[in-house]
């Protein structure tokens, strides 16, 4: 559990708000903790219900990987948090030991990458983030309260509070802060907000893609040996668009998240569900579902376009206010970057508190604007790979996609390459490191043989067993 509260002998503030209890609120909240003297944290959801999904958070229904990167940060801001996850039901998995994975036309080997990955459903993951939130004695939490709207000085150069109340009516009340943070998600207000105090709106770019997952709990079969824990199969960009992965997570359930890009996806009847899971390029997770029992019906999300708010571009901004998560920019979810990107900003934010509070909202949101080109970039190349999506292409990009499918292939059977592809995906190295000497001469000069691309997860698994 994390320590009580380590809030520094001279804080650089009084009072603090953060609007948004999902991730990126939980998280902010978290690390002001230690700025501020009082952070209070106003969610529209009551979160009465526990480890239960919630109406705010629909997508809390489907799997949710968390990145080494974004746990690293959920540690440092809670001491002590990998170990309450764990203890509240979280599954630990070697991201490449224990996790059959068909990518790029082969299965990879199943050599331990020595990155451990917790796999629990998304609802547990938050509420064991928002019981360490609410441990620190200078965090209070007001559910059930919806922002309405900004409180500013005379002036309109800062942000001074919030107005809220409860959800579809009500008292209306004011707070006061002296920084207030949007973490309220996608469908953040603050351009309609900032606009209609006289400034202009923000730029944004969107990405079309129209992706949909369909998901669904499932108990673990009892006896069923597959020789994995957790299986993906990941489409081959842009040749084939489907994906699907099984994840064990608390109570001995796995999670099934199946779909697809630019409007290949199953509806919500089991039919369609069973025979999409059927279409995908291997059958491993049609055969697993053949022997596992449902335990509710299939959910149903449509992302259709990645959204990035240019915050940093804007000519004029108040001081008082920051936004993060995917209130600043909100990615194809395929890829897995959300919450650690959250989690990336509010360690931004602690960091440029570090220099006080004046001047703060410009140079949070110049950093953010930088922080974000990476996986910017990550998120929207594999999605400007279809002809059907429209968007600017970077320079060199038919020659950048060669070298990264061939990389990604060596990842599939060479063990120093396979290690830098999952630090890579866990955003722990920089996908420049795929250009070092060492890997370019691989990727340059080696092919896959034969038996590596025929070869079948059972298989990999004997070996591993073999070799361990
Ligand atoms: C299908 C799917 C799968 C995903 N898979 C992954 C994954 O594998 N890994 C990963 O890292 N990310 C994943 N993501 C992304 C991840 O869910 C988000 O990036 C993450 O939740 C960060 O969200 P947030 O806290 O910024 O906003 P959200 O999670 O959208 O939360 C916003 C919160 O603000 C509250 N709120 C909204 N308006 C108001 C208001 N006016 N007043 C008060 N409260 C308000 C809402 O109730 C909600 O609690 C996935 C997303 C989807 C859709």
């Amino acid at each position: 559990m994390s320590t009580p509260n380590s809030l520094p002998p001279s804080p650089t503030g009084r009072d603090a708000i953060v609007y948004g209890g999902s991730m990126a609120g939980l998280i902010t909240a978290g690390v002001l903790s230690r700025h501020f003297e009082r952070v209070t944290l106003v969610e529209r959801d009551t979160f009465e219900q526990g480890a239960r999904s919630r109406k705010g958070v629909p997508q809390a229904q489907h799997v949710h990987a968390l990145l080494t990167r974004g746990m690293n940060i959920l540690e440092g801001t809670f001491p002590g948090f990998r170990e309450e996850l764990k203890a509240a039901g979280s599954q630990f998995l070697d991201m490449s030991g224990d996790h059959a994975w068909y990518m790029a036309g082969l299965w990879r080997s199943r050599s331990s990458s020595g990155i451990n990955m917790y796999a629990q459903s998304r609802s547990l993951l938050e509420a064991t983030v928002r019981k360490c939130l609410m441990a620190r004695p200078n965090v209070r939490v007001l559910d059930g309260r919806e922002v309405t709207g900004y409180k500013a000085s005379a002036d309109h150069s800062r942000i001074t509070g919030i107005q809220l109340r409860a959800p579809g009516g009500g008292q209306e009340e004011t707070l006061e802060g002296e920084l207030v943070v949007d973490t309220s998600g996608r469908g953040s207000r603050t351009p309609q907000w900032l606009e209609a105090l006289g400034y202009p709106r923000v730029e944004e770019t969107r990405i079309h893609v129209d992706v949909g997952y369909a998901s669904r709990l499932y108990r673990r079969p009892a006896g069923f040996e597959p020789g994995w824990r957790a299986l993906t199969i990941a489409p081959d960009l842009p040749r084939t668009k489907r994906f699907g992965t099984v994840v064990p997570i608390e109570d001995n359930q796995w999670l099934v998240s199946i779909g697809g890009w630019l409007g290949d996806y199953p509806s919500a009847d089991e039919a369609s569900f069973l025979e999409f899971a059927r279409g995908l390029s291997q059958p491993h997770i049609h055969e697993a579902l053949r022997n596992a029992e449902p335990l509710g019906p299939v959910t149903l999300y449509r992302f259709s376009h990645n959204q990035r708010r240019h915050y940093e571009r804007m000519p004029r901004f108040p001081e008082g206010l920051v936004l993060a998560g995917d209130a600043f920019c909100s990615f194809n979810p395929i890829y897995g970057q959300g919450m650690t990107t959250g989690g990336l900003q509010a360690e931004t934010l602690g960091e440029c508190l570090r220099q006080g509070l004046g001047g703060l909202a410009q140079r949070y949101r110049q950093r953010v604007g930088q922080l974000l080109e990476v996986p910017w970039l990550l998120a929207t190349s594999g999605d400007l790979r279809f002809p059907e999506v429209e968007g600017k292409r970077p320079p060199a990009f038919g020659l950048m996609n060669w070298y990264g499918d061939k990389f990604q292939q060596l990842a599939g059977y060479d063990d120093k390459a396979l290690r830098l592809f999952v630090r890579m995906m866990h955003m722990l190295e920089s996908p420049a490191a795929m250009f070092s000497p060492s890997i370019a001469l691989k990727v340059l000069t080696s092919s896959p043989s034969p038996d590596v691309l025929s070869r079948r997860p059972e298989a990999l698994a004997a070996q591993r067993i073999h070799g361990a």
